[in-house]
């Protein structure tokens, strides 16, 4: 017997017939005689839905341009994962498995206060355990949780893995399962690539570079979670027939295993590329080259929640002047161009300018740490297509690399090829 938490996210749950076909997988789990908690997402589709209907409220008098009630805000798009988690404990009774819905506020999932993009602080497991040794059947809102002014609070999108993880670590799980619509974790996103390879097994390290600059078959928080605590975690598929012989192995499902470097035998120097379409570059023109400058910028844009990332700053010639250049995700740059416009006097730039439209390809594996020239191949076979590198960052084990979002998947595809990842 073993404990298992599976995941279904909202292709997975798109609909009445795919919430039957999730409850028997659950099922087949339940049969195996494991105890298992379910975690779900909204419906394919409803959270944006449910985030346009926020957005496209009317603004509060007096409120910056683009700012909405982040309390307001999780309290509507928490509610499409409160649907499916009642909708599969239904399903799963009329198969005849004992089955209960939970809200985040119910077990309690806690968060802290960051409305929106809140994370987890404690998951008391207690109750989960007990109604596991009753054999019932858990089907947990995913994306959830409850702050400390005791109001519903939402994890980030794609939050259900994060609580899929945390969940798992809170009952102390031999599993957890990340069904999705894909059967695995691929070495680069397979509907743009058809060549993309399945892996069997990722290193934490390099996972959490894939989701980080991307690869969005997991957040990056569930993976970070995984990686602390050890949870044994599985990308898998819920459109594989529930009842084939191999979808029961316990040890090995099918899939891939996320998991310690130790435990990969044959390491590739290059394990993955990633994307981000949608970047926007912005440039600060003729800063002052003092102490405090980059303090100035990146301060303000942290505190209105702004995810900075790609920073390059360039030399001055004479000391006196400089260029620093950075990239924040498309739909932020309004909010950034309004924060730095109010922060002139103080950071003391001529002029700013932005191009948005942007991408960012990456290229990962450990097995950089040791191999030099790694970076060299891949600015070859992107000159050879002629696309051009606006900027560069590099970390031990990636490379990124931003270009014109209209070469994206070119840029993708040709370095998949040439670090020998297309599927033969
Ligand atoms: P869910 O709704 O189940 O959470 P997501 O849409 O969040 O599913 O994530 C699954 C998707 O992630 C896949 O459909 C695939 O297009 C995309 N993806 C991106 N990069 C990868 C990768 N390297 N391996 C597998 N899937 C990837
Ligand atoms: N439904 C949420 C989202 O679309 C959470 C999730 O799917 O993981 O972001
Ligand atoms: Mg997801």
């Amino acid at each position: 017997m073993a404990r298992i938490v599976m995941k279904f996210g909202g292709t997975s749950v798109a609909d009445l017939d795919r919430i039957h076909n999730v409850a028997r997988h659950v099922k087949r789990e339940v049969d195996a005689g494991n105890q298992v908690a379910v975690v779900v997402s909204a419906m394919a589709g409803k959270t944006n839905e449910l985030v346009g209907w926020v957005q496209a409220m009317p603004k509060v008098a007096g409120a910056k341009a683009s700012f909405y009630d982040a309390r307001e805000y999780d309290a509507i798009v928490a509610s499409g994962e409160q649907v499916t988690s009642g909708l599969l404990a239904i399903a799963l009774q009329s198969m005849g498995v004992d089955a209960r819905s939970w809200q985040g506020w119910q077990i309690p999932v806690k968060t802290d206060n960051a409305h929106g993009a809140a994370r987890i602080l404690d998951i008391d497991g207690s109750e989960l355990i007990r109604r596991f040794e009753m054999g019932q059947v858990a089907v947990v809102a995913g994306f959830q949780g409850v702050g400390p002014d005791n109001r519903l609070a939402t994890l980030g999108r794609g939050g259900s893995d994060t609580s899929a993880v945390a969940i798992a670590a809170a009952v102390k799980a031999d599993r957890c399962d990340i069904y999705t619509d894909v059967d695995g974790v691929y070495t680069t996103d397979p509907r743009m690539v058809p060549k993309a390879r399945r892996m069997k097994k990722i290193a934490f390290e390099e996972m959490l570079e894939m989701a980080s600059l991307g690869a969005k078959v997991l957040q990056v928080r569930s993976v970070e979670l995984a990686m602390v605590h050890k949870v044994r975690t599985f990308v898998r598929s819920s459109f594989d027939d529930p009842d084939a012989p191999e979808m029961s192995d316990q040890l090995n499902p099918p899939g891939t295993l996320i998991c310690d470097e130790e435990e990969i035998v044959e390491q590739e120097v290059v394990t993955g590329i990633a994307y981000a379409k949608d970047e926007a570059q912005i440039s600060l023109r003729r800063l002052a080259d003092r102490p405090g400058v980059s303090a100035a910028i990146f301060g303000p844009l942290a505190d209105s929640h702004i995810n900075v990332d790609m920073i390059v700053q360039n030399i001055s010639e004479d000391g006196s002047r400089t260029d620093m250049t950075f990239t924040v995700p498309s739909g932020d740059a309004d909010k950034a161009l309004e924060v730095l416009a109010g922060e002139k006097d103080v950071i003391g730039y001529d002029v700013v300018q932005s191009e948005s439209g942007l991408a960012k390809i990456s290229v990962i594996g450990i097995g950089m740490r040791s191999h030099a020239g790694v970076a060299a191949t891949a600015f070859k076979a992107l000159a050879e297509k002629s696309i051009n590198i606006k900027a560069i960052t590099t970390s031990e084990i990636k490379i990124s690399i931003l270009i014109d979002g209209a070469y994206a998947e070119l840029a993708v595809r040709t370095l998949h090829s040439v670090y020998g990842l297309d599927k033969t």
